[in-house]
């Protein structure tokens, strides 16, 4: 297929027209948050970027009403999201650690030897599939960008650079290639075709294989008011009612799901051949009547989402501005994706934060993207002795807590934006 052709396709998917929704087509016609306009949140800029003009696309969240998946226009091309992906998941020890306990789970609960095949879609840099090899189980990634594949490649990892989908399925399974397991870890927000991924799923997977597939869970982002986690980058949130309506539309069937912490709250749930011999774990149908319950098939539940979000803009901002009204000085604490959601959101940039810091050499002196709040790295705090700490990855609080908790010695504050603004004073905790 010629380029051409490629975009002649991509035009007729409803979603790129802006009218239907991206797994069942259905016209969407309500809107679950509008943040406004913001730059892609991983755009750090140089000094020199500074006074260029900077892309700005909508945040604009939808949802469906027929199958309750919650999206964004795909305003950034995977090509432009995936071709050098700057994020090393191995940089990350708690997240190996998830992996490895993983691994040796599934391969226990599946019976997994020499003769199967596990392949990660979406495998970065061989940060799990590295830990089926003292197992015996033999892998093959799959991950569109080439420097973080060729880092896994080092590691022993087979890696193909490509985009997953049924064209790459069909290739694989004329190479002699079936998968007894199937792992897509939060990968599948990141699918601009969900249905063309989920089929090529269904292609390469063996009739008594299983997939398993992990992704945050719009439930949490709802209850606890995580508007911040929403970017360009990510195209699709589900609920356990979105994943049993699109595995059922592919011939699938869902037998399994497990409520994890990760990522302010994820789902790992397990997908099956619909004719295929698995039992269906309880738990699955807890889990959906637990949705219904708390309205997530009622559009009013997530029209109030909107109304929380400002709730948590309007809080932060009226603390911010007294605090600044009283000749306090604030600072950040990282520099995340979502931070720059919140920042952006809110307008919060240098006239509120001073600065922000992060444990990331490559974000240091550079600048959050749209707000231009210069990153230095942790110690610059120690120097300035804040009177804030505004902490923006929030999920991490805890442990930035214990790190951090010696600027209670100059009086110093954390304040935690989300759900709603909450300030902390580490000198009231045990250290
Ligand atoms: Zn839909």
């Amino acid at each position: 297929m010629n380029i051409q052709a490629v975009e002649v396709v991509r035009d007729q998917n409803p979603i790129r027209r802006g009218v239907g929704c991206r797994l069942c087509g259905t016209r969407l016609r309500h809107t679950l948050v509008d943040l406004g306009m913001s730059p892609p949140c991983e755009n750090f800029l140089r000094a020199d970027q500074l006074d260029q003009v900077e892309l700005y696309y909508p945040l604009n969240v939808l949802v469906c009403d027929t199958c309750y998946l919650v999206q964004l226009k795909e305003y950034m091309s995977p090509e432009t999201i995936f071709s050098e992906y700057a994020y090393f998941s191995s940089f990350s020890t708690s997240w190996v650690a998830h992996a490895k306990a993983y691994c040796e789970a599934i391969t226990k609960r599946l019976g997994l030897g020499s003769d199967s095949l596990a392949v990660e879609l979406a495998s970065n840099d061989g940060y799990l599939l590295q830990h089926f090899l003292p197992l015996g189980v033999p892998v093959l990634g799959v991950e569109p960008a080439a420097n973080v594949a060729s880092a896994a490649l080092e590691k022993g990892v087979p890696t193909r650079v490509d985009f997953f989908g049924v064209r790459l399925a069909l290739q694989m399974v004329a190479e002699g290639l079936r998968a007894d397991l199937i792992i897509g870890n939060n990968v599948l927000a990141q699918v601009p075709d969900l249905n063309d991924f989920v089929a090529g799923m269904k292609v390469l997977l063996k009739p008594e294989g299983v997939i398993t597939i992990e992704f945050p869970h719009i439930e949490r982002l709802m209850a606890e008011n995580q508007f911040d986690t929403i970017y360009h980058e990510h195209f699709s949130y589900f609920s356990l009612l979105t994943i049993d309506l699109m595995a059922t539309r592919h011939g699938l069937r869902l037998i399994d799901v497990e409520e994890l912490p990760t990522h302010g709250g994820s789902l790992r749930i397990y997908l099956a051949n619909e004719e295929s011999s698995w039992p269906v774990n309880d738990r699955v149908q807890l889990l959906l009547d637990r949705e219904k319950r708390h309205g997530l098939t009622d559009m009013g539940t997530y029209a109030s989402f909107g109304d929380k979000a400002q709730r948590a803009k309007r809080d932060l901002l009226a603390f911010l501005i007294s605090a600044k009204n009283e000749g306090k000085k604030i600072c950040g604490y990282g520099a995340p994706g979502k931070g720059n959601t919140l920042l952006n959101y809110c307008a919060i940039g240098p006239d509120f934060l001073d600065f922000t810091v992060d444990r990331n050499p490559y974000k240091h002196g550079r600048f959050t993207p749209g707000m231009h709040i210069p990153i230095k790295p942790i110690e610059a705090i120690d120097h300035a002795k804040p009177d804030y700490v505004l902490i923006l990855p929030w999920n991490l609080k805890d442990e930035i807590i214990k790190q951090m908790h010696h600027i209670a010695s100059w009086g110093a504050k954390f304040v935690v934006p989300i759900p709603f603004v909450t300030v902390i004073d580490p000198s009231e905790l045990p250290r």
